[in-house]
């Protein structure tokens, strides 16, 4: 019987779970909305209910699985199996997930920050496939980011490592949801952008963005794309504002990729190709042109992929 694991991935909006063999294939799989303001109990619940109706599909033989992979929004405890203080899920404070899941399925599980479980999950399944190290970023709501070197997750002092979305770009930038000010991530994230654009747009600047009222930042990049100034130049800042991050990661690593996924680099071309322009130009001191950018590969399926990578690397 082939080895394979049971991923979950706990998101603040959606819960997934997936039985994925060794190879990555996903052989069964299912979601549920989180409802997280329901606190821990309910969606712990629903956690277990999800994964035994996986466990139960028709492609699942009984006894194949060998350990639980669980990815979760940081900050977690690896060692001791806690969920900590996410910000997207209120009330979870100090939360034995491992445990937990450990008793209701009866399998032994690993907990991981769910922004290492992706970079794992393109490492072994994605745009990383072959190489030795990578870093990820995640660039939407927030920017996460993960560290691949030698082929495992590098998670530095307790756990602290990796959080590429909050090295300083701006000392005296807008403040960060992490309460520093000007990080990457309160200059390019999703809502970033848009602030950004508001910003702009309140010096009473004509653009286009003011027609379409509650705007977001995939509505920037479309303006940008049909030639609009005012969204062309927040596009600008924006790519530049990463080649900054990239350029720092480049620069003190040397990966041999970097993977960057979420709802920003949906912009595809559109920003990767002056994302690498601009990195290359900014590095100097490492084989800059031999490091790829590249589109994240996995796409939603990045969470159970990751979630599985965790599990079957686990010893
Ligand atoms: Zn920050």
């Amino acid at each position: 019987m082939t080895k394979s694991v049971l991923a979950i991935d706990i998101g603040g909006t959606k819960l997934a779970a997936g039985v994925v063999d060794a190879a990555g294939t996903i052989l069964a799989r299912g979601e549920v909305p989180t409802l997280a303001a329901e606190g821990p109990e309910r969606v712990l619940d629903r956690i277990v209910r999800l994964s035994r109706d996986v466990l139960a599909a028709p492609r699942v033989s009984a006894g194949s699985i060998q350990r639980i992979g669980i990815g979760c929004a940081g900050p977690v405890d690896r060692g001791a199996g806690l969920i900590l203080n996410p910000p997207n899920l209120p009330g979870w404070t100090r939360v034995p997930l491992v445990e937990r899941i450990q008793k209701a399925l009866g399998h032994p599980a690993v907990l991981e920050n769910d922004a290492n479980a992706a970079a794992l999950g393109e490492f072994r399944y994605g745009a990383g496939r072959g190489a030795s190290s990578l870093v990820y970023l995640t660039v939407s709501t927030g920017i996460g980011s993960g560290i691949i070197l030698d082929g495992k997750i590098w998670h530095g002092l307790r756990d602290g490592a990796g959080e590429v979305g909050h090295i300083t770009l701006l000392p005296d930038g807008p403040i960060c949801g992490c309460g520093n000010r000007g990080c990457l991530e309160a200059l390019a994230s999703g809502p970033s952008i848009v602030r950004r654009a508001r910003e702009a747009l309140a010096t009473m600047r004509p653009s286009r963005l003011l027609d379409v009222g509650d705007f977001t930042a995939a509505d920037v990049v479309q303006l940008a794309r049909e030639g609009d100034v005012l969204a062309g130049e927040v596009w600008d800042d924006t790519v530049r504002y990463l080649g900054l991050g990239v350029a720092a990661i480049v620069t003190i690593l040397a990966p041999e990729r970097v993977v960057i996924g979420g709802g920003v680099a949906q912009a595809g071309d559109f920003l990767f190709e002056p994302l690498r322009r601009d990195v290359r130009r900014r590095v100097k001191l490492v084989a800059v042109e031999s490091v790829p950018i590249l589109p994240a590969a996995l796409g939603p399926d990045v969470g159970i992929l990751g979630a599985a990578a965790v599990a079957l690397e686990s010893k």
